[in-house]
């Protein structure tokens, strides 16, 4: 039987395991942390559960096609419902927007509530669709890196019609091309923090993301987003998937063209084939002792980080739902704040996901678990605690001035994330949400393929390399990297 060895049990790593141990691997998971998930974690402050990361949850099928591969039925492991309301919005001027799901539904009600016709939004959402059409296979489902990806039919006709994707406008100039309503650019504009970049920069293809988000819809596994981790862990734990858990790998093993093995405090562990699914600059920097460094790679900007205030609050707000927005005023200078001065602007939008809403348990009778998270630049060494004490002060007052509250009073319990912890507990490099930024209409091409270029038989998964970020493409980067380490055999 062959050998491999993952390092990291995120949620790349977990699906790389679960496949490479389909495809006929014994398989070894050496992780840091004393539990498995990475970032998709979860913890208890006094009566209240939280997730500590993801809150959206996109594309659940591939997590399903994890349990399938092994002939389980999905929901034995893992159930999730489907949310008829997308998100809350609220601004400032008092305008509020629940966006429902349904396509039909949401086109009515916007064009009621934003004062633009039916037809031009279906117009905007239909060449939403057809940019995903076009390059989801390219771009989601294949290695950037291989050749063999730009000889197929579907390739060549994408590149041809790429006048289509508008890479050459930014995310906010496409928005305004198709719109006039502040309130509404703003709520396309959103989608860029998806893969935490700004909308400012970003290319406009990313306006496809609202399409995957309602064409494919959002959900909430029962038990929050942890019952992710738990249930793969589950089905891991079954297949006979050895977790080193506390065990820190300290150095990729290379010998000549190849990697050798893996060496913790305990000792060096050697295997046929080696999947790192730490971060793509860790790795390099800490792991392959080499001179071989993709410097260009390494240099990148990285995604958005984010603050996040978990806080158990003794009251109940109705007018909330598990995902709500409190717009910032301006929108522009949050996301200058963010990239280009590398602060924290002092009108942040704020989101608000509840999970108890859906899950009674997560809170006490009449109270509800806040998770606040703020947009924030990466680690650069700024005065974190200064920043963070008049971010709390700057949220406090936006949710006071937007649902007409004193919030203050109803903080009974209280934790606090930034980018220093995200950095120190995840490996993430300068506490990036989701690796490389896609500020750049060709960061798609500049990030790290799935394989080594450098050593035969080392691999990569996760939110930093191909094809990025958040978890539906963490589970694609684990079927693109096993997927090349089949071809490899
Ligand atoms: P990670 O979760 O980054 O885990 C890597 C693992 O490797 C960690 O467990 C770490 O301990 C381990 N490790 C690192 N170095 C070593 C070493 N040397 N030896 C052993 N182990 C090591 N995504 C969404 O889809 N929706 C969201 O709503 C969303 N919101 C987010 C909010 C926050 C606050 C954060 C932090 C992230 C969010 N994301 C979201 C992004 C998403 O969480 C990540 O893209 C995804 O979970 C990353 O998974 P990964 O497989 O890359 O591994």
């Amino acid at each position: 039987m062959k050998s491999s060895l993952i390092i990291g049990s995120g949620i790349a790593g977990i699906a790389s395991a679960l496949r490479l141990k389909k495809a006929g691997y014994a398989v070894k998971i050496f992780e840091a942390a004393n539990h498995p998930g990475g970032k998709l974690h979860a913890f208890h402050l006094g009566n209240f559960r939280f997730d500590m990361g993801p809150s959206l949850f996109t594309m659940p099928h591939l997590v399903d096609e994890l349990f399938q591969l092994f002939n389980k039925n999905p929901s034995d492991y893992f159930v999730y419902t489907k949310k008829e309301t997308l998100c809350n919005y609220f601004w400032e001027d008092g305008t509020r927007f629940s966006m429902p799901s349904g396509q039909g539904q949401f086109l009515q009600k916007a064009s009621k509530q934003f004062d633009v016709e039916e037809k031009q939004l279906k117009k905007y959402l239909i060449r939403n669709k057809e940019k995903y059409d076009l390059t989801a296979d390219l771009f989601l489902s294949k290695s950037l890196h291989t050749w063999k990806t730009y000889f197929s039919f579907k390739t060549v006709s994408s590149l041809v019609q790429a006048y289509k994707l508008h890479l050459n406008d930014t995310l906010n100039g496409v928005n305004k091309k198709y719109f006039n309503n502040r309130h509404l650019i703003q709520l396309f504009n959103r989608y860029a923090t998806y893969n935490g970049s700004s909308p400012y920069k970003t290319p406009g293809i990313m306006s496809m993301i609202p399409h995957l988000e309602m064409f494919y819809g959002t959900y909430l596994p029962k038990g929050g987003m942890h019952q992710i981790t738990k249930s793969l862990y589950k089905l891991a734990l079954e297949q006979n998937i050895e977790f080193h858990f506390n065990e820190s790998v300290d150095e990729i093993v290379i010998d000549g063209n190849y990697a050798k093995g893996i060496k913790t405090a305990k000792g060096l562990y050697t295997a046929d084939i080696v999947v790192s699914n730490t971060d793509i600059f860790t790795a390099y920097s800490k792991l392959i002792k080499s001179d071989r460094k993709p410097k260009r790679i390494l240099n990148q900007e990285r995604s958005s980080s984010a603050v996040i205030f978990y806080w158990g609050v003794d009251k109940l707000f109705p007018e909330l739902d598990l995902h709500n927005i409190l717009f910032s005023d301006d929108y522009e200078e949050e996301f200058n704040s963010i990239f280009d001065k590398k602060t924290l602007h002092n009108d942040p939008t704020v989101y608000i996901n509840i999970t108890s809403k859906e899950v009674k348990s997560d809170a006490p009778n009449g109270c509800e678990n806040w998770f606040i998270m703020v947009n924030a630049p990466g680690n650069f060494g700024q005065d974190w605690d200064t920043l963070i004490k008049e971010l709390k002060q700057n949220v406090i007052h936006k949710i006071n001035r937007v649902l007409n509250c004193k919030i203050e009073n109803h903080i009974i319990e209280e934790e606090v994330l930034d980018p220093r912890k995200i950095e120190l507990k995840t490996g993430s490099h300068l506490g990036s949400l989701y690796g490389t930024s896609s500020n750049s209409k060709f960061s798609a091409f500049l990030r790290h393929s799935n394989f080594s270029p450098d050593y035969k038989n080392l691999f990569f998964c996760g939110g930093s390399v191909h094809p990025g970020g958040g978890i539906p493409l963490c589970l694609l980067s684990a079927k693109i990297a096993t997927d090349s380490i089949i071809a490899h055999d």
